[in-house]
């Protein structure tokens, strides 16, 4: 890897917490693939901080910043100038800074779509169910919309927040038939047998199984039971890589997608805005262990 020198280009990630990224590995592992001299830290930033936190990078001479947890919508609101698409979200994950401006970008949703698409997912035309409500969940739902689904369903414990992404989701894709079903068996195995595409975006757990308490109680049991060769399932947690959702994907004959996929996917997006340059994209599913 190239010796750190007064020349070196400096990018990051800003979040809190930080600590267990992958993206600081993912994005070395790119820029020694490619012989740049260029480096990725984390940076645990307050919520308070984050304001002069953008602009100390900016000064600074930073190239560019992900965003993640909990700032993508701050960072929205921060920024100096925001892409069309950032601003339909209402989320920022990535930041180019050129002559001091900081500029608004969001990869998440061309990412969700080209690890979809990667994995043989046909997004027009077709019923998706989106499990989850918040950044994440609401970017998937948005990127679906847009990506021609026929009917996309929002899945979540609180259904006040299904509702907000829904009306977002119906603003960015007027012709999208949007609805919203709870978080209970019942409405989670009706939605995922008519559905093509399932993501998973809650932060609960899989792996822990029935830690939900009445009325959710059991609704990834009834989720893993309705899934049927042919759906494409992608979970966003990717800890473990090979999760007890996509276990069950695999075993029904459905197609599983990692989330590592979602995150190399994005990840060479923001690449590409910050160097300008094809992302070495083998490298980066090296170096975060997407087999
Ligand atoms: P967030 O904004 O905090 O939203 C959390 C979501 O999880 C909400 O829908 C919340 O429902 C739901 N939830 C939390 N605990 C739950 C429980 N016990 N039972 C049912 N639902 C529960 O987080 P986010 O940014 O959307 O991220 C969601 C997940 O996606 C996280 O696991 C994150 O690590 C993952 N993610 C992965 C990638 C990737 O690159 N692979 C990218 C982004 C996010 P309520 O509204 O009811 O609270």
């Amino acid at each position: 890897m190239a010796a750190i020198d007064g020349l070196t280009t400096l990018v990051g990630l800003v979040g809190d917490p930080v600590a267990h990224s992958l993206s600081p590995a993912m994005h070395n592992a790119a820029f020694e693939a490619l012989g740049m001299n260029w480096r990725y830290v984390a940076f645990r930033v307050d919520a308070a901080a984050l304001p002069v936190a953008l602009r100390g990078a900016a000064a600074l001479g930073m190239a560019g910043l992900n965003v993640t947890v909990p700032h993508k919508e701050a960072a929205a609101r921060a920024v100096d100038v925001l892409d069309p698409l950032a601003r339909r979200v209402g989320a920022v994950n990535t930041i180019r800074i050129r002559g001091g401006r900081l500029e608004g970008f969001n990869t998440d949703v061309p990412g969700l779509l080209d690890a979809l698409v990667g994995a043989g997912a046909s997004p027009a035309g077709s019923t998706a169910l989106v499990l989850g409500a918040g950044g994440a969940g609401r970017a998937a739902a948005v990127a679906l919309a847009e990506a021609g689904a026929r009917q996309v369903v929002i899945a979540n414990r609180t259904r006040s927040r299904a509702e907000a992404a829904a009306r977002a989701v119906q603003q960015a894709a007027a012709g999208c038939l949007v609805e919203v079903a709870d978080l209970t068996p019942e409405a989670i195995r009706r939605a995922v047998r008519a559905s093509d595409v399932v993501v998973h975006a809650t932060s609960a757990s899989l792996e822990a199984g029935g830690s939900s308490s009445p009325p959710q109680a059991g609704w990834q049991e009834a989720l893993a039971e309705g899934l049927r060769p042919g759906t494409v399932v992608l979970d966003m947690v990717y800890r473990p890589a090979r999760t007890a959702l996509l276990r069950a994907a695999e075993a029904a004959g459905a197609r599983a997608v990692s989330g590592l996929a979602l995150l190399v996917c994005q990840g060479a997006r923001s690449f590409e805005i910050w160097t300008g340059r094809p992302a070495p994209v083998d490298a980066m599913r090296r170096a975060v262990g997407w087999d």
